[in-house]
C-alpha cells in the first residue's frame, strides 16, 4: 500500500543526497573541487552540492572502467555471477522505492505517484530482465563444409557511455545500465545536471549489491563540459544517448571526431493521436488521449500532442477531453493526490509558455489552461482547439502540457498530416477496424504504434525513433543490447580425423 502525503514528507525531511561523483568504487568530489547546486523545482529549495565533473573526472572515470574491463572481473566473469548481482540491484531498489521516489520527485518536480510507479515498478524490473538475460544470449554457429566451423560469437563493446535527460532520471539510468552490465561493458553515467540525485543513490545501492569497483561510475555535470567529455573520449566504445535532436547531432560529431565510437540515439517526438470516425468516444479513449498527453506534465518524448481527431467527432471528443482535463490536480508532488508537478525549471517553463503564446498568436483556440499562479514552475493542463498543421504548436516538441486537437476529413489526411514530421517516435490509432488499424500502423513512419490505447510498449519491447527522433538503435527488449555488443566471427579449419 502507497505511503501517505504525511509520510512521504517525513521521508523528505529525512534524506540526505550525496551529490558526489562516483568513480572506480569510490564517492569523491570533482578534480578541481567545483560543485553546483540542484534544486527542487517545485519549492526552489537546495537539495545538494553536486560535484561538477569536467573532461579530467571523466578520464579517471573512463580509464577506471577500462581496468576494471580489461582485467575481466565483470566483463569475462561467469554470466550467472552478472545475473546474481543484476538481481541484487533489483532487489535493493524495490527495497529502497519509497526513499528513491522521494528523492526524484524532490528532485524533478514529477509527482510521486509517478515516480513510485517508475521506481517499484519499471526501474527494478529492467535490472530484473536483463539480470535474466545475462547467461541466455548465445552466439550463432554459420554453415559451412566440412573444412571449417564458423562461430558467430558476441563479445561486449567494453567501456559503454551513457548521457540522460532530467525527465526520467532513474528509467533512463535503468534503460542503458541494466542491458550494458549484463553482457559485460563497465559504464561511465553522466545524469543530467538538473537530476543527479537519484543515480548517484542507485550507484550506492548497485556497490552494496556487489557491482564491482569500476564497473559503474557517475560523473554529474553539465552537457559541455562532462557530456562532451564522454562524447569525444578515444577510449569510450560506444555511447547511448537520450535528450534533445539538437545534442543527439553532437554525440555524431563527437564520435567522427574522436575514435568513431558507436552512438546509439533516443531523441524528440512530436507524436499524434489519431481517432478515427468509426472510434467510439468512450471513458476509456478519453483516458488514454488524456494521459497520452499530460503523463509526466508532458514532459515525455512520446507525448501525444498532436490529436488528429475526425471531424465527425471532434465536439464530442473536445468536451469528454476538457472535461477530464479538468479534474487533473496540480500541485506539491509529494502529494499523492497531485496529478501534474512542476515543470524542470524556470527556463522550461518559459519555453513551453512561449509556445502557448504562439499558439494563440497562430490563432489556435485555446480552451483551457495557460500558466498557473502558484510558486515554483508550474503550469496549467493546456488544450488549444482549431489547431492546423502549419502552426509553431503543431510541429514543435512542446515537452509541457500543452494539447493541440486538429480536425481530420478522413484517415488518409490523418495519416498525411501524422507522417509529415522529422520525427518519428510514436504514434497512437483508435478505430474500431482491424484493417485500417494495420494499415494506418504499417504506414506510419515511427517507432511504435499503439492501437486502441495509449503505450510505449514494456521492457519486452524495443523502443526507439524513425528519422530525427533516433538512430538505429534501440532501448529495450533483447534489441537494447546490441548497443553494447560487438559480433566476432572466429573461423576454425578443421580436417576429419579420428
Ligand atoms: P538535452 O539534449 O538538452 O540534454 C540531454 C543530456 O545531454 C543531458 O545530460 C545534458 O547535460 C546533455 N548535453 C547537453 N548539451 C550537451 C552537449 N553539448 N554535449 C554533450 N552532452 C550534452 O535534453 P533534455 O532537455 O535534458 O531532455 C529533453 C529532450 O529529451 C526532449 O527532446 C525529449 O524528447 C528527449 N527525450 C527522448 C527520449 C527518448 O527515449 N526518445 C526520452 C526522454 C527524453
Amino acid at each position: 500500500m502507497s505511503l501517505s502525503y504525511k509520510e512521504f514528507q517525513t521521508i523528505a525531511v529525512g534524506l540526505r543526497p550525496n551529490g558526489k561523483a562516483f568513480i572506480d568504487g569510490e564517492f569523491c568530489d570533482a578534480v578541481d573541487r567545483s560543485t553546483f547546486v540542484s534544486s527542487n523545482p517545485a519549492t526552489g529549495e537546495i537539495l545538494a552540492e553536486i560535484a561538477h565533473c569536467k573532461a579530467a573526472d571523466v578520464d579517471r572515470a573512463v580509464s577506471a572502467a577500462r581496468r576494471v574491463f580489461n582485467e575481466g572481473t565483470w566483463s569475462r566473469a561467469e554470466p550467472e555471477e552478472r545475473k546474481e548481482i543484476l538481481l541484487n540491484v533489483a532487489r535493493l531498489v524495490r527495497e529502497h522505492k519509497n526513499e528513491l521516489a522521494v528523492l526524484e520527485s524532490l528532485d524533478t518536480g514529477k509527482t510521486i505517484n509517478d515516480c513510485l510507479d517508475e521506481i517499484g515498478g519499471e526501474v527494478p524490473n529492467f535490472f530484473q530482465w536483463y539480470a535474466e538475460l545475462a547467461d541466455k544470449t548465445f552466439g550463432k554457429i554459420a554453415p559451412t563444409g566440412p573444412g571449417a566451423m564458423a562461430l558467430i560469437t558476441r563479445e561486449p563493446a567494453g567501456v559503454a557511455g551513457a548521457v540522460l535527460p532530467w525527465n526520467f532520471p532513474l528509467v533512463m539510468a535503468a534503460w542503458k545500465i541494466a542491458p550494458a552490465l549484463a553482457v559485460g561493458c563497465s559504464a561511465v553515467i553522466k545524469p543530467a545536471e538538473q537530476t543527479p540525485l537519484s543515480t548517484i543513490r542507485l550507484a550506492e545501492l548497485m556497490q552494496e549489491a556487489g557491482v564491482p569497483a569500476g564497473v559503474i561510475n557517475i560523473v554529474p555535470g553539465f552537457g559541455e563540459t562532462a557530456g562532451q567529455a564522454i562524447g569525444m573520449h578515444n577510449d569510450v566504445d560506444t555511447v547511448s544517448f537520450t535528450g534533445s535532436t539538437e545534442v543527439g547531432r553532437l554525440f555524431m560529431r563527437y564520435s567522427g571526431e574522436s575514435n568513431l565510437k558507436g552512438v546509439g540515439l533516443e531523441m524528440g517526438g512530436k507524436s499524434p493521436f489519431i481517432v478515427l470516425e468509426d472510434a467510439a468516444i468512450n471513458d476509456e479513449l478519453i483516458e488514454h488521449a488524456a494521459m497520452s498527453a499530460f503523463w509526466n506534465g508532458g514532459q515525455n518524448c512520446s507525448a501525444n500532442m498532436r490529436q488528429l481527431i475526425a471531424k465527425p467527432l471532434v465536439e464530442e471528443f473536445t468536451s469528454r477531453i476538457l472535461e477530464r482535463v479538468k479534474a487533473f490536480k496540480l500541485g506539491d508532488p509529494l502529494d499523492p493526490a497531485t496529478d501534474i508537478g512542476s515543470m524542470i525549471t524556470k527556463e522550461h517553463k518559459d519555453m513551453v509558455m512561449g509556445y502557448i503564446q504562439s499558439g494563440l498568436d497562430d490563432g489556435a483556440n485555446m480552451i483551457m489552461g495557460g500558466g498557473s499562479d502558484l510558486p515554483g514552475h508550474f503550469i496549467n493542463p493546456t488544450v488549444f482547439r482549431n489547431v492546423t498543421p502549419d502552426m509553431r504548436i503543431a510541429k514543435e516538441e512542446i515537452f509541457g502540457p500543452v494539447l493541440g486537437i486538429m480536425a481530420m476529413e478522413n484517415g488518409e489526411e490523418a495519416l498525411r498530416i501524422a507522417s509529415d514530421t522529422d520525427y518519428g517516435l510514436h504514434a497512437t490509432v483508435f478505430t474500431q477496424d482491424v484493417d485500417r488499424a494495420l494499415h494506418i500502423a504499417r504506414a506510419l513512419p515511427c517507432g511504435t504504434v499503439s492501437v486502441n490505447g495509449f503505450s510505449e510498449g514494456d521492457i519486452k519491447t524495443p523502443f526507439g525513433g524513425y528519422k530525427q527522433s533516433g538512430s538505429l538503435a534501440r532501448d529495450n527488449g533483447t534489441e537494447a543490447l546490441e548497443q553494447y555488443l560487438q559480433t566476432k566471427t572466429i573461423w576454425l579449419h578443421t580436417q576429419a580425423k579420428t
